[in-house]
């Protein structure tokens, strides 16, 4: 049998150069060199195989070669360098410290340090895994790493930087080795593979690369693995199928068929990748990870951060440009909602898919959203009993199959909507928000999801043919209803850009402006499906004349801000109504007319109304028999019992 050695020994780095991916620290260590600069003791931290201990090794070689070239590289040819070359210099000693961490060891390390070296100029301690050493092992150490003699050079390498100890860490220049970059890994794979006369695709090096988490090490060993394993010609799918890898094509096809807004070919290409023995939460961390990179891909500035080859990134530019950032963003949380989910889910499966699905259903709607069907001119309130937004069309989606979101939004929405279902009516309504529809209501700070927004959007002109005109968030309809009532106040100048508040109608009818807006308000909620906000708002009605205050003030002043008084009966209640108050305010106050911002009065009450609650036959029996004397009378009579 020949002498084999594993790529990762046989084809470690003889020199500075050809260390891979570590220029900041070899180019000082040459520099240090050239001037003669050396410090006494070096600490190498960094991740496993990125090449700290051949660092360490080919500085140890450089500094005893008798003919370095102009770039501070050994010679290679010199008796030292040879030495060096074969294993047998006495210049170099390694220790290895998870197997020799105890004072002892160190003693008698520190006894050598001693001896000048013999034929060379100086000696090297290598301490690998430095972090492993005891205290006392450490502390051994101290005085000799401080004051050497001039002949030893100590190089500490560890994967554990936190460890070590600040008193050894201040005598030492740290140096800290990157991962290594994925095309960096690839280049150097498909260098051995030349050698070694192993046929090859990129892609699968780049596959191998991915998997190596920036340890060339790592994926030295890999290759050296399925090499033997393909008979020496690597394809990618090979590849894949043996590091359980999903390939990235797969992810390019499904995201193309999902932002197209097609579930069926998604969820069959999840199937088959199932049906080969997938776990599915890796496609649903391969996905994310996809749309992270699309992310990065939409501007120049952020393309670099996708560590990549050359190929899947020029895909991602392009693909990037046909995706949006909202459709992008909205599909991240999805899959991250399902990671989290994924472990404590019986239906792992079913979550998965419920994604993908619901990924299709925004692409579609935002699809009609970009291209609206054309909107009949609404008819104005003052003219016609009819109502404004009569004559727009909702546009809801010809999808060929149902989300849970879309069958709650065709039945009848009770008046109290959980956050859940009003989450789902927005998802279903609105593709263009679709991030801000799938976070979760409560986290989204007033400021942020509400006011700002609502300033956002109530800062543009106003123009009736408005292309959100058909969705249906409240931000929306309030909008709709003010570029209508704006109209028919004869106001057909634009709302002013700075601030709506600004905006100062005459005050004298400023109650009986209050009571109708508020009707609007209630009908456009009733004609959106928002039942919780229609629920509260029509409960809280104001009347014409009567406007609460705040408990204890009794004076009545004209500068006095008006109270709208608000009434919940719940959390949910709150929750819904904290994100659309700000909101609902700024409307009135534009169309209301009055001297001073009203504010709001909320008051949160225990809902203390009986619900009907479902009754058992025995129950309703009984029931009957108490309150009916009738019927108790005849089951008297006719010995009447439930079986
Ligand atoms: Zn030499």
């Amino acid at each position: 049998m020949q002498d084999y050695q594993v790529s990762a020994r046989k084809y470690r780095p003889p020199r500075f150069e050809e260390l891979v991916g570590q220029d900041h620290i070899t180019t000082t260590l040459r520099n240090a060199i050239a001037k003669g600069q050396l410090a006494q003791a070096y600490l190498f931290c960094g991740p496993r195989g990125v090449g700290k201990t051949s660092c360490a090794r080919i500085l140890a070689k450089t500094i005893n070669c008798s003919f370095r070239d102009s770039h501070q590289e050994a010679c290679g040819e010199c008796p030292s360098c040879q030495s060096f070359d074969q294993g047998r210099s006495l210049a170099i000693h390694e220790l290895d410290a998870a197997s020799n961490n105890s004072v002892d060891d160190i003693r008698s390390l520190v006894e050598q340090v001693r001896y000048p070296p013999q034929g060379s100029d100086y000696k090297v301690y290598i301490i690998d895994e430095v972090h492993m050493l005891s205290t006392a092992a450490f502390n051994a150490l101290l005085k000799t790493l401080e004051e050497p003699p001039t002949y030893a050079k100590f190089i500490l390498a560890t994967t554990e930087k936190h460890k070590i100890l600040p008193t050894i860490l201040s005598r030492c220049q740290v140096f800290d080795f990157k991962r290594i970059r994925l095309q960096d890994i690839a280049d150097r794979l498909a260098l051995v593979c030349r050698s070694e006369e192993i046929v090859y695709e990129n892609d699968a090096l780049l596959t191998i690369a991915s998997r190596s988490d920036g340890a060339l090490r790592d994926a030295l060993t890999m290759l050296d693995q399925l090499a033997g394993f393909s008979g020496g010609n690597l394809t990618n799918s090979l590849v894949c199928d043996q590091l359980g890898v999903l390939d990235k094509a797969l992810f390019v096809d499904c995201t193309k068929t999902m932002f197209a807004g097609d579930p069926t070919q998604t969820l069959q290409a999840l199937d088959s990748m199932v049906a080969r023995g997938y776990d599915s939460i890796l496609w649903v961390l391969g996905m994310a990870s996809h749309f992270r990179n699309l992310l990065m891909a939409k501007t120049p500035g952020t393309t670099e951060l996708i560590d990549s080859g050359q190929e899947y990134r020029q895909q991602l530019i392009i693909q990037s440009q046909e995706t949006t950032t909202d459709m992008l963003l909205a599909g991240l949380h999805l899959l991250n909602q399902v990671e989290l989910q994924y472990r404590q889910s019986r239906q792992p499966r079913l979550l998965v898919e419920t994604a993908v699905m619901k990924i299709c259903y925004l692409a579609q709607r935002r699809q009609k959203n970009t291209n609206p069907e054309p909107i009949q001119g609404p008819k104005l309130p003052a003219e016609s009993e009819t109502h404004p937004l009569q004559g727009i069309t909702t546009r809801l989606p010809v999808a060929d199959f149902k989300t849970p979101a879309q069958v709650k939004i065709q039945s009848k929405v009770p008046s109290e909507s959980s956050p859940n279902n009003l989450q789902e009516l927005r998802v279903q309504e609105s593709s263009g928000q679709a991030l801000k529809d799938f976070s979760d209501q409560k986290s989204i700070p007033e400021t942020q999801g509400g006011a700002n927004f609502q300033k956002e959007h109530s800062s543009k002109p106003i123009s009736s043919n408005t292309q959100n005109t058909g969705t249906a968030t409240t931000v929306d309809f309030l909008q709709t209803l003010r570029g209508h009532l704006g109209k028919t106040q004869g106001n057909t100048k634009p709302i002013p850009k700075e601030s709506s508040h600004q905006w100062s109608p005459p005050p004298p009818s400023s109650c009986q402006n209050l009571h109708k807006l508020w009707q609007h308000l209630v009908q456009e909620c009733r004609d959106h499906n928002l039942g919780g906000l229609e629920g509260i708002l029509s409960r809280n009605m104001p009347l014409e004349e009567i406007q609460d205050r705040p408990p204890g003030s009794n004076a009545k002043a004209s500068n006095e801000p008006l109270f709208l008084s608000v009434i919940l009966y719940s959390d949910t209640e709150k929750s819904l109504f904290d994100g659309e108050k700000q909101g609902i305010l700024d409307f009135l106050v534009e169309f209301g007319g009055f001297g001073t911002r009203p504010q709001w009065a909320i008051q949160q009450q225990e809902n203390n109304t009986q619900r009907e609650k479902f009754l058992t036959e025995p129950e309703r029996f009984n029931r009957l028999n108490a309150e009916n004397e009738d019927f108790k009378d005849l089951s008297t009579r006719l010995k009447l019992f439930l079986i």
